[in-house]
C-alpha cells in the first residue's frame, strides 16, 4: 500500500549521505507513482510533486547534513498543507439557537451511521440533538436511524415514508422548537449514483430550511470516485465540510489527500469503524504521518532539526578535522542530546524501537560527565593538556566523584582526539565530504 511504498522510497533516501538533484528527482518520481497508484487525483499529484521538488533541490537542502531527512520533512509538510493544515471544527450556532445540519452523500457512504455517531459527540458536548429521518426511499432506513438513535440515547423524528423529505424536515423544525432541541440533523437519502432528482430534493431542503452546515459523507474506499462525488456535490449544494468514512479499511488513502485540494472544503471527521464510537476528529498532521507510515520519525526529524544548529555542527566538523575537540565541545554535544530529549527518548521515537527497550542507557553516567566538566575552569575545558593531578583532584572534589572518574573522562577525550587525528590524516587529501560523522 501507499505507506509501505513511501517508506521504502524514504529508506533509500535516508540511507544515502549526500544527495544529488538527480537522487531527489528519482525519489520524487517514485513518490508520484505511489500516489497515483493510491488513487490520488492526477492534478493534485502533479502539483504536489512539483512543489516538493522545487523546495527539495534547493541548495540548503542538498548541502545540509541530512538531505534525505530534509526531503522527507518537506514531503510531510506539503502533505499536511494538502490536507488542510489546521483541524477545522464543525460550525454550530450558540446553544440557544437551532443549528441545522444536513448530511448528504451517495447510498452506502455511511450517512445514517455517521449522523448517529456525530449526534453522540454533540450530546456529550452538552447539545440536544434531534435525528431526522428524511430518507424515505431506502427500505428500513428509518428503522436503522431509530436503532442508532436509541443506542446513542438521542431522539429520532420520523413521519414514515409517505411524506416529502422537505415536509418532514419542516415538521422536524417545529418539533425541535417545541421540545428544545438545538441541533437538527437531517439524514437524507442517497442514490447509487448522483442524479438530478436526488440533487433537486436536497436543493429544495436547502432553499426552504435554514441549513447551517451541509455535510458530505463520502466513502474513502471509493478512491477517485469519492473525489468526483465531492466535486459534484460541492458544485450543486455548496458543501461546508466532508466526513470521510471507512478509513479503517485497507483504503488507498487517495481520497483523503485529494478531497481538500479539489473541493477546497475541509475534512471535519473521519469514520474509523462500524461502531457508533468510531468517529474521530480530523488532524491533517496525523493523517500525513499515517500516510507516510513513519510513525514518530517525523517528530524526531523535526526535533533534531530544531535543536541541531548547523553552523555549530560545521564548526565542530572543523575542530574534529584539526583534532582540537575539547571539553567545551564535549559538553555541547551532551547538551545537544539532552535538548532532543535524551538518548532513550530518541530511541523511543525510532520505528521498531520497541525491540530496543531492553537496552539500558545510563543517563546517570551522562550526568556525572557533565558534573565533572562543570567543575573545570574555562582554561581547563578548552585546554585539557594542563590537567595535572592537583587540578584533577580539585575537579573530582567539586563534582563529588572519585578522581578515577576524572581520569577516565580525560582519557576518553584524549582517545577521541587521537582517533580524530587518524581520521583527518586519512582524509587529509579527501574531498570536501571528509569529516562527516
Ligand atoms: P448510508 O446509506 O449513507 O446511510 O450508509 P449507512 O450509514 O447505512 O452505512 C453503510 C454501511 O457502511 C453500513 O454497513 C455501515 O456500518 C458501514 N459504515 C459506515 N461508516 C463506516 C466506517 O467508518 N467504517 C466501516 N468499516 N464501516 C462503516
Ligand atoms: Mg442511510
Amino acid at each position: 500500500n501507499l505507506s509501505d511504498k513511501l517508506q521504502n522510497i524514504f529508506k533509500n533516501l535516508r540511507g544515502k549521505g549526500r544527495l544529488s538533484e538527480a537522487d531527489v528527482k528519482t525519489a520524487l518520481k517514485e513518490v508520484k507513482m505511489a500516489l497515483l497508484e493510491a488513487d490520488v487525483n492526477f492534478k493534485v499529484v502533479k502539483n504536489f510533486v512539483n512543489t516538493v521538488q522545487e523546495r527539495a533541490v534547493g541548495q540548503d537542502v542538498l548541502n545540509s547534513l541530512t538531505p534525505g531527512q530534509m526531503v522527507i520533512k518537506i514531503v510531510n509538510e506539503e502533505m499536511i498543507r494538502l490536507l488542510g493544515e489546521q483541524t477545522v471544527e464543525l460550525q454550530l450556532k450558540p446553544s440557544n439557537e437551532i443549528t441545522v445540519l444536513m448530511m448528504c452523500g451517495l447510498q452506502g457512504a455511511g450517512k445514517t451511521t455517521t449522523v448517529a455517531k456525530l449526534a453522540g459527540k454533540l450530546k456529550s458536548k452538552g447539545r440536544k440533538p434531534l435525528l431526522v429521518a428524511c430518507d424515505i426511499y431506502r427500505p428500513a432506513a428509518i428503522e436503522q436511524l431509530q436503532i442508532n438513535g436509541d443506542k446513542q440515547g438521542v431522539s429520532v423524528f420520523s413521519m414514515g415514508d409517505k411524506h416529502k423529505p422537505l415536509n418532514i424536515a419542516k415538521a422536524a423544525m417545529e418539533h425541535a422548537v417545541k421540545n428544545g432541541y438545538n441541533v437538527v440533523m437531517l439524514d437524507t437519502a442517497g442514490r447509487l449514483h448522483i442524479d438530478e432528482a436526488m440533487m433537486e430534493e436536497l436543493q429544495e431542503i436547502k432553499a426552504n430550511i435554514n441549513v447551517h452546515q451541509t455535510i458530505l459523507v463520502v466513502d474513502a474506499m471509493t478512491g477517485q470516485d469519492a473525489v468526483n462525488v465531492s466535486e459534484l456535490f460541492n458544485e450543486k449544494l455548496s458543501i461546508d465540510g466532508v466526513i470521510l468514512t471507512k478509513l479503517d479499511g485497507d483504503t488507498r488513502g487517495g481520497a483523503a489527500l485529494s478531497i481538500r485540494a479539489v473541493t477546497g472544503r475541509p475534512i471535519l471527521y473521519v469514520g474509523m469503524g462500524e461502531k457508533l464510537s468510531d468517529l474521530e476528529q480530523f488532524y491533517p498532521d496525523r493523517m500525513a504521518s499515517r500516510i507516510l507510515g513513519m510513525g514518530d520519525i517525523l517528530t524526531l526529524i523535526d526535533k533534531a532539526q530544531a535543536e541541531f544548529d548547523e553552523t555549530k555542527a560545521k564548526e565542530l566538523e572543523k575542530k574534529i578535522k584539526k583534532a582540537e575537540f575539547d571539553f567545551n565541545d564535549f559538553l555541547e554535544q551532551m547538551q545537544q542530546m539532552k535538548k532532543m530529549g535524551g538518548i532513550s527518548s530518541l530511541l523511543g521515537m525510532l520505528p521498531g524501537a520497541g525491540k530496543l527497550k531492553d537496552i539500558e542507557i545510563d543517563e546517570n553516567a551522562l550526568a556525572t560527565t557533565e558534573a565533572i566538566i562543570y567543575s573545570m575552569t574555562k582554561a581547563e575545558r578548552s585546554n585539557p593538556d594542563i590537567l595535572n593531578p592537583s587540578r584533577k583532584k580539585r575537579i573530582a572534589a567539586g563534582a563529588g566523584v572519585d578522581i578515577s572518574e576524572v581520569n577516565a573522562l580525560v582519557k576518553q577525550l584524549e582517545q577521541s582526539r587521537k582517533m580524530m587525528k587518524q581520521f583527518s590524516g586519512m582524509m587529509g587529501k579527501g574531498g570536501k565530504h571528509g569529516g562527516k560523522f
